[in-house]
């Protein structure tokens, strides 16, 4: 009532003087019974928090302390001081995953997609899909994304004494280019490995790829001709629209893995992934199907045309030094 009386007198204040100013007005409010037994600087950071979360959640709004949501950005801000950390400390505890990538009617990976992990002594191992988005609000993305780069193109390195041509794919979230210039950092780690800009594929999700700044497309004309090709992830989540695909400049399309999952089980889902793989094989560009667990995933995949496997079927992720001795011995039985 009160933040709606402020409002409304601010409004009538502003016409009546007839400025010219456009203000919004966002209220925390931390009700009485959560005061009854807190210490002054304890309901400061309360109210703080109510203020921030109203602005945060698009401002001109008020927003009433909620406990359940505070200890959620208690615990956020706690991962976020343990990452800030291991980022200052030589990345401590932050390691590299890598998921085999095998052509359809092969058993060999050719490739790998690195994924990054991160444990720490406080909290355990915790997901990517928890840490990312504290790296990417926080900024650590970049410095993070550095660091995965040069560990990708390492381990492309060592990997390729076994197989000459082993490709790796990072993914670059959209404020790496954004705010940083991944490109040349991608070049310098390229050249320092010694490797030819084949070894790597980059993985941009739709938003990053659509995103209309000048940044990104900066970024995009630099990666052609550096000659790096480039994946689009996660297909069929998000607004993806089959007309704009046509005169993207990426070289493969990554089917996400929720696509993927209904494909044995819905008729309709098979329906459109037919069409999607064939129309984009008629474009030119590569298609990955995501996250196949299952043989019959696999077999219908291959059989619709679909021309690189990725999935728990056919590996994990795991360290590199799990995946040279996978293709070591892979190699060895081949040779028989
Ligand atoms: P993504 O790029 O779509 O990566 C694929 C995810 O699917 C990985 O999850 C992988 O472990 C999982 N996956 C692959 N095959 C299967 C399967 O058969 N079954 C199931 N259930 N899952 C499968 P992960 O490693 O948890 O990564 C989650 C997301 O975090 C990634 O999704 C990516 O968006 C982000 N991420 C991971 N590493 C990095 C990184 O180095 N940089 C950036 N910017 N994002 C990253
Ligand atoms: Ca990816
Ligand atoms: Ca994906």
């Amino acid at each position: 009532h009160l933040y709606n009386k402020i409002r409304e007198n601010i409004n009538q204040f502003i016409k009546k003087n007839h400025y010219t100013a456009i203000f919004t007005i966002s209220g925390g409010i931390l009700p009485f019974y959560n005061l009854l037994e807190s210490e002054y600087d304890e309901m400061m950071k309360r109210t703080d928090f109510s203020l921030n979360t109203a602005k945060k959640r698009g401002r001109n709004r008020y927003y009433i302390f909620n406990e359940q949501d505070y200890q959620r950005f208690l615990h956020l801000k706690d991962i976020s001081d343990v990452l800030h950390a291991a980022v200052i400390h030589d990345f401590r505890g932050f390691s590299v995953a890598l998921q085999p990538l095998v052509k359809a009617g092969c058993r060999q990976p050719f490739g790998a997609e690195t994924l990054m992990r991160f444990s720490s002594g406080q909290f355990g191992t915790i997901s990517p899909a928890e840490f990312i988005p504290i790296l990417e609000e926080s900024g650590l993305i970049i410095p993070a994304g550095r660091w995965i780069i040069r560990e990708a193109l390492q381990a492309c390195k060592k990997l390729r004494e076994t197989i000459p041509d082993f490709q790796v794919s990072i993914n670059i979230s959209q404020i790496q280019i954004e705010k940083s210039d991944v490109i040349q950092d991608i070049s310098a780690e390229l050249e320092n490995a010694k490797l030819p800009p084949e070894a790597l594929i980059v993985e941009l999700t739709e938003s990053a790829l659509l995103e209309d700044n000048s940044n990104a497309r900066h970024f995009l004309k630099e990666l052609r001709k550096a000659g790096i090709r480039l994946a689009l992830d996660d297909f069929g989540t998000g607004y993806s629209s089959l007309s704009y695909l046509n005169g993207l400049p990426i070289d493969t399309l990554k089917i996400d893995k929720s696509f993927v999952d209904r494909v044995m089980t819905d008729r309709s889902t098979r329906i459109i992934m037919e069409s999607v793989i064939t129309m984009v094989n008629k474009l030119g560009y590569e298609t990955i199907a995501e996250g196949v667990e299952e043989e019959e995933q696999l077999n219908y995949m291959k059989e619709i045309g679909c021309h690189i496997i990725q999935g728990y079927y056919l590996g994990k992720p795991m360290p590199g030094d799990d995946l040279e001795k996978l293709l070591q011995e892979m190699a060895k039985r081949e040779g028989k």
